[in-house]
């Protein structure tokens, strides 16, 4: 059995609850948004914990803040650890932050303890994971990978300032007019490993403190919109009616049986949002827009069950003589984790005797975007009840020190 203890679990676990209190709000939770005067103090935190580890601290010019400690062989790939540490608005303490901190922690022991490393070690806070200040998520990953367009500059905040000045002005030498001076290319990156709160009910229903994620769920996003007859709610009898409302609720009772009907399937669709115009308790509809959000690991399943609710949904319009239209769609393919670091994480959980089961990533990660160019892997902690993105969000010490050891064993094998 490999030893387990290296980590020191009190240093993570009050760094963790240090940073809490920049942002903190009157609910408990925390408001970090990206380039904001907390995420500014936030940096400076979490720079001076990356010094102490030994780890010499820039930022490149979308905003990421990284730390890097050369190995013994110069010019070779570096290994790449992070996440970001920027919230929703209200969030919680642990989401994304634990991935930073763990990083660190990792570089702060191998310096502790000695332990010599052929390739650099770089340990990065993406900026703006969540789109918490420019509603435009994955930014400073997609940046790194060069995936990024001008528009991405001229984004305004809900204040009207753009992220050009944002960037302009939150120091530390970044300098947007020099972006692609920070693309990284795959030759530089040897793989990228992200520790991050699962987000989710598996692992806590499941009682195991740590899960391998094996691929990140892509999303296809869409709005419909149905339309039918306007009219009194008093007058119209029932089987005249053109009620696009009571053809949505159809439409979505589908999609569930759709998504349920394959137990071993890991596909999930949700429909988060529904509008209907004019919009009063007495009138019949004229139109009824829904979102649908559904997400899978198999592209393939996911883009069959997808053409299987389009067949249904124009099959129940039809019926009952509605319109039904797509207005918008988003499509982001599903990113699989690299064989051989799903391979090593399951390796060091073995030899650590942690049960840890392979799972797929619901939510997205900076890591899915890393996949652009190096091979990547994710260590996934049990959060409390599956809750995130809210002051309740929570994980353990004792969970976080234990995924920090397995995020540190598994770099052991990569340095
Ligand atoms: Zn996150």
């Amino acid at each position: 059995m490999l030893k387990v203890g290296r980590v020191n679990k009190k240093r993570v676990f009050s760094r963790i609850k240090k940073l809490s209190q920049i942002g903190k709000t009157d609910s408990g939770g925390v408001t970090r948004v990206a380039l904001s005067k907390e995420d500014k103090k936030a940096q400076e935190l979490v720079k001076k914990w990356m010094t102490e580890a030994g780890l010499v601290v820039r930022h490149d010019n979308f905003g990421n803040m990284i730390g890097r400690k050369e190995g013994a062989i110069p010019d070779l790939p570096a290994v790449m650890l992070g996440s970001h540490i920027d919230s929703v608005r209200n969030g919680g303490s642990f989401d994304g932050v634990i991935g930073v901190l763990a990083g660190i922690e990792v570089v702060h022991v191998m310096k502790e303890k000695g332990i010599l490393h052929d390739h650099p070690i770089e340990v990065v806070a993406f900026c703006e994971e969540e789109g918490s200040r420019f509603n435009d998520i994955l930014y400073g990953s997609r940046g790194m990978v060069g995936n990024l367009d001008d528009s991405s500059l001229s984004k305004k905040d809900h204040a009207g300032i753009t992220r050009y000045d944002a960037l302009k002005q939150f120091g530390f030498g970044i300098d947007p007019d020099k972006m692609n001076e920070s693309i990284r290319y795959p030759e530089e990156i040897r793989v990228f490993l992200e520790m991050h709160i699962e987000q989710g009910p598996f692992l806590d229903s499941n009682d195991n403190p740590i899960g391998i994620v094996t691929a990140i769920a892509g999303p296809r996003s869409s709005t419909f919109r149905i339309k039918g007859i306007p009219g009194h709610a008093g007058t119209v009898p029932m089987y005249l009616r053109k009620d696009p409302m009571t053809g949505a609720s159809e439409i979505i009772s589908e999609i569930e049986r759709v998504c349920k009907e394959d137990p071993d399937s890991k596909i999930v669709g949700t429909i988060g949002k529904i509008s209907s115009f004019p919009g009063g308790s007495n009138i019949i509809p004229a139109e009824v827009e829904f979102t649908l959000d559904l997400r899978d690991e198999n592209l393939s399943r996911r883009e069959n069950s997808y053409q299987r609710i389009i067949d249904r949904a124009k099959d129940i319009c039809e019926k009952r003589d509605l319109t039904f239209e797509v207005l918008s769609e988003i499509k982001i393919d599903p990113v699989p984790c690299s064989k051989d670091v799903v391979e090593k994480i399951h390796e060091v959980c073995n030899a650590m005797e942690i049960e840890a089961p392979y799972m797929i990533s619901g939510a997205g990660h900076d890591a899915m975007t890393m996949a652009e160019i190096t091979d990547i892997g994710m260590i996934f902690v049990r959060c409390k009840d599956g809750i995130s993105h809210q002051p309740d969000e929570s994980a353990s010490e004792e969970d976080i020190s234990l995924g920090t050891e397995v995020l540190l064993e598994t770099v052991l094998r990569y340095v």
